[in-house]
C-alpha cells in the first residue's frame, strides 16, 4: 500500500498554490480574455497602458510637478491655487476627471490621502495606486488612527505636528507636497525629483532626506 503523508501533501499542496497568481489577478485575466476573445479589446494595447502608467506617467509626473515647485516659487503659487492648470503648464494633459489639489507639508502639518470609499487616486500623475492603497485597512485606519499607519510606514511625528487626512472622491483628488530636504540647495529639478518618493505624494512617507545619495 503507498504511504500517504498527509502533512508532506498539504504542503506540497501549499507551495503550488503560492505559486497561483491571487484572486483578483486571476479574474482580470479572465475579463481580459473574454473581452480580448470577444473582439472588444487588443491585448497590446492594454499592455502598453499599463506600460504608461506603471513607467512613464506613475510617479514621476509627479516628482517633477514637486521638484518644480521647490525651485519655481511662481509656479507653486499657481500650483497651489489651481493645480490642473498648473500641471498643464508642463506639458502633462488630462489631470483625470475632477479637480486635483495640491496640500502642502511643513515643519507644524503632514498630510495624509485616502479614499475611504473605494481607490480614487491621482493617476494622471502618480500612475497605478499601491495595492495598500486600495485595502479595506488602509481606507478605515487611514481615518481613524492616522498615526498608527503613519508609523506602520516608518514615519515618526512629533507630538505637536497636526495630521490633515483628505479624503479623496473622483471629483476631487489630493496631491501632497512634501517639504524639500535640507541640504539640497545646490541640486537641480532633475536630481531633486528623483528625491520625490510616490509614497511621499500620498503622505506614507515625509523625511526624503533619507534618498539623498541614493542611500534608500
Ligand atoms: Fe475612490
Amino acid at each position: 500500500m503507498t504511504d500517504y503523508d498527509s502533512a508532506k501533501i498539504a504542503a506540497l499542496h501549499r507551495e503550488l498554490h503560492s505559486h497561483l497568481p491571487s484572486d483578483p489577478a486571476l479574474r482580470v485575466k479572465v475579463l481580459e480574455s473574454l473581452l480580448v476573445d470577444k473582439g472588444m479589446i487588443d491585448r497590446k494595447t492594454i499592455d502598453s497602458w499599463v506600460e504608461v502608467y506603471a513607467e512613464e506617467i506613475g510617479p514621476k509626473r509627479g516628482a517633477h510637478v514637486v521638484a518644480k515647485a521647490w525651485t519655481d516659487p511662481a509656479f507653486k503659487e499657481r500650483l497651489m491655487a489651481d493645480a490642473p492648470s498648473a500641471i498643464e503648464e508642463l506639458g502633462y494633459l488630462g489631470v483625470a476627471t475632477g479637480h486635483l489639489n495640491v496640500v502642502e507639508n511643513t515643519d507644524d502639518v503632514h498630510n495624509l490621502v485616502v479614499c475611504t470609499l473605494c481607490s480614487c487616486y491621482p493617476f494622471s500623475v502618480l500612475g497605478i495606486a499601491p495595492n495598500w492603497y486600495k485595502t479595506a485597512a488602509y481606507r478605515s485606519r487611514a481615518v481613524r488612527d492616522p498615526r498608527g499607519v503613519l508609523d506602520e510606514f516608518g514615519v515618526e511625528l512629533a507630538d505637536d505636528v497636526e495630521v490633515r487626512v483628505w479624503d479623496s472622491t473622483a471629483e476631487l483628488r489630493y496631491l501632497v507636497l512634501p517639504q524639500r530636504p535640507a541640504g539640497t540647495d545646490d541640486m537641480g529639478e532633475a536630481d531633486l525629483a528623483k528625491l520625490v518618493s510616490r509614497n511621499s505624494m500620498i503622505g506614507t512617507d515625509r523625511d526624503l532626506a533619507k534618498y539623498i545619495n541614493g542611500a534608500d
